[in-house]
């Protein structure tokens, strides 16, 4: 008997019930049982599975004009709030092996945790930080909500068409509709894709077989 294969998809682990925020709790949704139902999940935690701990300290985006190239560049960073620690180099780390398991995996989608520093996919705050800042310096002045979470965007980088989604998105049962429709079609892809792929290898190894026919005729000849 046939089993239809559910799409895998990724998922910011919080959103599932596991409690791995700094404060050691969750974002459970109502829609995980809902999507629950088309979809196999896989549940990814940057910032625990990088081992920065729970609870951990919060962090968040920021970026600097005046930071020089040997200090890392003006690009984001990100950083812990009150011990002023600049943890990208640990997630980033962390990102490169965990992208190449994500890309075994077989993803046809991914659903983000909106605002965070790690899985936001947009409107991130993002905040200048200057030199002699001290840890509470959060004031409206100060930041733009135009980042994009570090996870998230290499998340874009790897995988282009990916269908990706906050989890704020999915709240409307109609944008669910549409999600499932998104990473059905992108599932389908992977699949012609495989086919394809084995296609050709069906006809290399006719190939090789017609070939080591070709050789035996020549040896008997
Ligand atoms: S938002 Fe992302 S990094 Fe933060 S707890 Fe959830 S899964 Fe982990």
């Amino acid at each position: 008997m046939f089993r239809i294969m559910k799409p895998r998809v990724g998922i910011s682990a919080c959103l599932l019930g596991e409690r791995l925020r700094y404060d050691g709790d969750h974002r459970r949704q109502a829609f995980v049982s809902s999507l629950g139902e088309h979809f196999q999940w896989v549940p990814v935690c940057p910032e625990f599975e990088a081992g920065f701990g729970v609870p951990r300290e919060k962090m968040r985006l920021e970026e600097s004009s005046t930071r020089s190239a040997a200090e890392g560049g003006s690009g984001l960073r990100l950083v812990t709030i009150s011990s002023r620690q600049d943890v990208t180099g640990r997630l980033r780390s962390w990102m490169l092996p965990a992208l190449e398991r994500l890309e075994a995996a077989g993803l046809s989608g991914f659903i983000l945790q909106s605002g965070s520093p790690s899985c936001g996919t947009t409107g991130v705050k993002v905040f200048d930080s200057r030199p002699g800042d001290s840890p509470d310096s959060d004031s409206t002045a100060r930041w733009r909500p135009e980042g994009v979470g570090l996870f998230a965007q290499a998340l874009r980088e790897r995988f282009p068409h990916l269908p990706l989604a906050e989890e704020t998105l999915l709240a409307d049962p109609r944008r669910q509709e549409l999600f499932v429709h998104r990473v059905r079609a992108y599932a389908g892809g992977r699949i012609a894709q495989c086919g394809a792929s084995n296609e050709e290898r069906r006809m290399k190894s006719a190939e090789y077989g017609a070939s080591s026919e070709e050789r035996r005729m020549r040896s008997a000849e």
